[in-house]
């Protein structure tokens, strides 16, 4: 790791955060012979934490753009080889448990369809990944930035060490147990400049850089993330089932599958932006791992009502949340039975991506957001970290043409790079975010596939060459 006292050093990029999207930038320079360059990160060390997240056809695309290596390190199953297993599916099931749509779990059916396989790998796995393919000594732990300034040629990074650690709201789950908060007296408190030609910010929907690009009376409204008007209800392990509820629940929904949706019935429509009286639909996902069962509730829930619960109340919440949109009893008598020590409940945060009106830019001068950074938004259709590889690989190709043309130095030019990467890539998360807020379970199957063929067999290369 780097270490902690200042030098003069110009780095040609430094990035900012070594999340998925972070060091899939980095590891795309470093292969452009782009090696003059730092990954800050604000945790103190790597650890456990973080939700699963499914690899597809277009994130992997993404990655292999940038590094065929780290492509390949995303695509390597967790489990060790062994006989093949039966293909798995994932059901999505109605309230009585019949069938409304299913996709198959197999990365070669994937493969056959859209060109490119998938993977679920925890957003630690994918971390560690990606931190693999670089040298340690360009990844910075324990550097919080907390300011930049821009210098007539380079971006100043003021950067912050050995602070307290809160928890961020807006990111990764804090599973099994809440992050501890650590304290810091301000005289352990060490503080560091960095500069560099180029920064990519890739810290995450809570970024420090979006609120330092747009601050508070800029007239932009969007620097901070707005609800999303859904929230998650999430117990991984809800311990030993009454017999009876098992053979329900397994005869009703599981119906010899590992993973099943159940969703809500009604007539389909859009769910709209920071409800204050969400009118989307529940759902939950339950699942089975060896001998422990797990689910995830997504509910319409405003944010008044969420506030000051946890614990038993908040299981109670979404028990009520099940009742009123007429799940059956065995789900609410399962949901309810989650220990409160293993329940979490987090809202979903996002960064509206609007064609139209007052949208915050995604850059400015010699400074680019990337990932959930410059779009985050709720996981219901798994693009989250697939986008920002796409970002990842738009804003590389644009690093690496500065590089080829010796425009480091030229303001216009690198604007003008990064402006294109915006062109680019805002109309497509405008598409995928609006999908988003609608339920995919209930699109119809025209609707699927021309989903699927838009989302996952677009060809980047083809579009960065004419951009
Ligand atoms: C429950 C859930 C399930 C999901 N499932 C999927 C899925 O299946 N597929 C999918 O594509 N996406 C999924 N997502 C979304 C996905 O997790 C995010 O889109 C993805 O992690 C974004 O990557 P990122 O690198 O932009 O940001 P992050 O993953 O948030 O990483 C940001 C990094 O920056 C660091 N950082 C933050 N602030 C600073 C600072 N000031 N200075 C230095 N470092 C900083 C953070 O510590 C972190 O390491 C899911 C999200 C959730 C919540």
């Amino acid at each position: 790791m780097g270490a902690l006292n200042a030098d003069a050093h110009l780095y040609d990029v430094v990035v900012i955060g070594a999340g998925p999207v972070g060091l899939a930038t980095a590891v795309g320079l470093r292969s452009r012979g782009i090696t003059n360059i730092a990954v800050l990160e604000r945790a103190r060390s790597f650890r456990q934490v973080g939700q699963v997240l499914d690899i597809l056809p277009n994130g992997l695309r993404a990655l292999k753009y940038l590094d065929p290596q780290a492509h390949q390190a995303i695509l390597e199953p967790t489990a060790p080889a062994g006989p093949p297993r039966p293909a798995s599916q994932w059901f999505y099931r109605d309230l009585q448990g019949q069938p409304i749509r299913s996709v198959s779990m197999d990365s070669e059916d994937w493969l056959e369809k859209y060109g490119e396989g998938r993977n679920s790998l925890s957003w630690f796995n994918v971390q560690t990944r990606l931190r693999e393919l670089l040298p340690q000594e360009d990844i910075w732990v324990n550097h919080r930035c907390i300011n930049l300034k821009a210098e007539a040629d380079y971006v100043e990074i003021d950067c912050v060490s050995n602070t307290t650690e809160e928890r961020n709201p807006y990111a990764h789950w804090a599973t099994p147990a809440p992050e501890v908060a650590e304290t810091a007296s301000p005289a352990t408190l060490e503080n560091k400049q960095l500069r560099a030609k180029l920064v990519v910010a890739a810290d995450g929907i809570n970024s420090t850089v979006r609120q330092w690009l747009h601050p508070e009376g800029s007239g932009f409204v969007q620097a901070t993330p707005v609800y999303s008007g859904f929230v998650a209800f999430l117990c991984m392990d809800v311990g030993e089932l009454p017999e009876a509820l098992w053979a329900e629940l397994s005869e009703q929904y599981f119906q010899g599958q590992p993973i099943v949706t159940v969703c809500q019935d009604a007539e389909p429509h859009e769910a709209a932006l920071s409800l204050d009286a969400p009118t989307g639909r529940s759902r939950i996902m339950m699942f089975r791992r060896g001998n422990s069962c797990g689910y995830i509730v997504h509910a319409p829930i405003s944010l008044e009502v969420l506030q000051g619960k946890s614990g038993a109340a908040s299981i109670d919440l979404a028990v009520q949340q099940l009742e009123q949109a007429g799940f059956s009893d065995c789900i609410k008598q399962f949901v309810g039975l989650a220990p409160p020590e293993q329940f979490t409940q987090r809202p979903y945060y996002m960064h509206p991506v609007d064609l139209e009106g007052n949208t915050a830019a995604w850059s400015s001068g010699k400074v680019v957001l990337v990932g959930d950074a410059a779009h985050g938004m709720p996981p219901f259709l798994a693009q989250g970290v697939n986008q920002g590889f796409e970002d990842a690989a738009v804003v590389v190709a644009g690093i690496e043409r500065i590089r080829q043309q010796g425009l480091w130095g030229d303001e216009g030019a690198i604007a003008s790079q990064f402006q294109q990467y915006e062109q680019l890539r805002r109309p497509v998360m405008a598409r995928v975010q609006k999908l988003t807020l609608t339920e995919k379970a209930r699109w119809s199957d025209e609707q699927s596939e021309d989903y699927n063929q838009w989302v996952f067999c677009r060809d980047l290369v083809r579009d960065l060459e004419v951009f």
